[in-house]
């Protein structure tokens, strides 16, 4: 029976949460591995199966705590996260799987003390505690009191690191392990670095060997770590780790596994000679950055349901940094930015070459390095229907619009096509005022593919795409953002 010290749930609420820990506990129940779609589940769900993780890596044991006590802090936790579209508390429960996917059918769990798991745990769960939903460009940008309080450094991890250790304080969830640690460093923390000196100043805080740190200070360099400008140090910390990782593989005997983890798999068979201490930390901030960067790397319905939250949250930031006159960030304009293009990008450049890295240290990962180029045919493929779809869109559109949105039309392509270059003029559709004779027309493109409008003498669009295989694609650059427009007139008519 779990009860709650902080905390009230209802009855109802407790017994659904304690039949979720027994549900995700049982090694013949559902597994736990990246095909888990976390958004399907209900809070309690989601909470029981953060107790059965917690308990399945043995982190009650080293926390000496019991499942009320740490359920109790999960609640706390909890109610700290923001509803944001995608940095919300579901987003955490989904990094937390993927991690736990990483430790244990990959086989990462070896490698770790019970102190390092615990702590990688934890801050995993925490780790973008109390975000709003906008990020550190935006606080910076907009200026706002978390930018001020934290000098625009690392403003939301270390705003998520002050709330995390205020719970960690409220629940006294580290009691039994601080005796195991010296005290804490001094500074606790050097000065989080800003994008232009990430490199020289976070190499200080990752890579200092001189003392043990506090349980408190590894949750919190755990959390600082997963700033986005750590990603290629953390990429390139992996070839270093490599090495560390094949030495101790060598002295590897085998050896039973351990009673109090419960995993997936039965790669813990091996006595592994553990890494240094610093070499296991930094294991662990790659581990959580990779858990943490992972949604590209998901079976594809699971990768388009995380895409389009994160999509739905970079418009909003975008709408707000434009209402105020700011540069709207990379990405953030929903106008010029189609969420294809931001996940095919974010795969290409970031995603894919960090997975590769991991593959490199962790063999079997190389299953979703597979999974992420399966997702990208999707991306392509979408991109494709939403061409045709946009092609369909506007013949049907320019056949049916009245007077006056065709003007605004007009207007809006009158705009588009003096930003064209003049480079591109051939692989593009005609400029819409010009007569099709004087078009410059791709030698795959001729008249007969362009329907005249009804409604204008000179307005030509595409109806039938030629054989060109690149069609679509130039296509669809030209016409992604016209096509919000041209729908937005249709819905418009409809409600008049
Ligand atoms: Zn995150």
């Amino acid at each position: 029976m779990l009860i709650l010290k902080h905390n009230s749930l209802s009855e109802q609420e407790l017994l659904n949460i304690e039949q979720a820990l027994i549900r995700w506990s049982d090694n013949n129940g559902p597994r736990i591995t990246p095909e888990l779609n976390v958004l399907d589940l209900s809070r309690t769900d989601v909470l029981g199966l953060l107790l059965a993780i917690f308990q399945r890596l043995g982190i009650l044991e080293t926390l000496a705590t019991c499942h009320s006590s740490l359920l109790d802090f999960f609640v706390d936790v909890y109610a700290a996260y923001v509803d944001a579209p995608y940095h919300s508390f579901y987003h955490a429960a989904d990094v937390v799987i993927m991690l736990y996917y990483l430790l244990t059918d990959l086989g990462a769990l070896v490698h770790l003390s019970a102190l390092d798991t615990t702590s990688l745990l934890l801050a995993t769960l925490c780790h973008d505690v109390g975000h709003p939903g906008y990020n550190n460009t935006y606080q910076v940008g907009f200026k706002t009191d978390l930018a001020a309080q934290y000098k625009n450094i690392s403003v939301l991890e270390s705003y998520s690191i002050d709330i995390t250790r205020r719970l960690l304080t409220k629940h006294d969830l580290l009691k039994h392990v601080s005796a195991q640690s010296t005290p804490p460093l001094s500074p606790p923390l050097s000065p989080s670095p800003s994008p232009s000196t990430s490199t020289s100043t976070s190499t200080s805080i990752f890579q200092s060997k001189s003392k043990q740190v506090s349980m408190v200070e590894r949750i919190e360099r755990l959390i600082l770590s997963t700033d986005m400008v750590y990603h290629e140090q953390l990429q390139q910390q992996t070839s270093w780790l490599k090495s560390a990782m094949t030495k101790t593989n060598q002295n590897s005997k085998p050896k039973p596994k351990p009673k109090t983890i419960n995993t997936n798999s039965n790669s813990n068979s091996l006595e592994i000679t553990m890494m240094d201490r610093d070499d296991r930390q930094g294991l662990c901030r790659v581990l959580l950055h990779a858990a943490d960067i992972s949604n590209t790397v998901r079976p594809w319905p699971i990768a388009k349901q995380w895409s389009d939250l994160i999509v739905q949250e970079f418009f909003r930031q975008g709408d707000a940094e434009r209402r105020a006159g700011l540069p709207v960030s990379p990405g953030m304009d929903r106008d010029l930015s189609s969420q294809a293009d931001i996940s095919l990008g974010f795969g290409d450049f970031v995603v894919k070459p960090y997975f590769e890295a991991i593959a490199g240290l962790l063999p079997a990962a190389t299953v979703l390095v597979d999974t992420l180029k399966s997702n990208r045919r999707q991306w392509d493929n979408l991109k494709m229907k939403i061409k045709t779809t946009t092609t369909t869109t506007m013949t049907t559109t320019a056949t049916t619009m009245d007077t006056e949105s065709f003007e605004s039309l007009e207007e809006c392509l009158v705009c588009n096509s003096t930003s064209i270059d003049t480079d591109e003029k051939v692989l593009l559709p005609p400029s819409p005022l010009s007569p099709v004779s004087t078009s410059p027309l791709s030698p795959s493109l001729s008249p007969q593919h362009l329907p005249q409008s009804p409604l204008s003498k000179n307005l030509v669009l595409p109806v039938t795409p030629p054989d060109d295989p690149t069609f679509a694609m130039r296509i669809e650059t030209w016409c992604h953002h016209k096509t919000q427009k041209l729908q937005l007139h249709l819905q418009q008519q409809r409600h008049q």
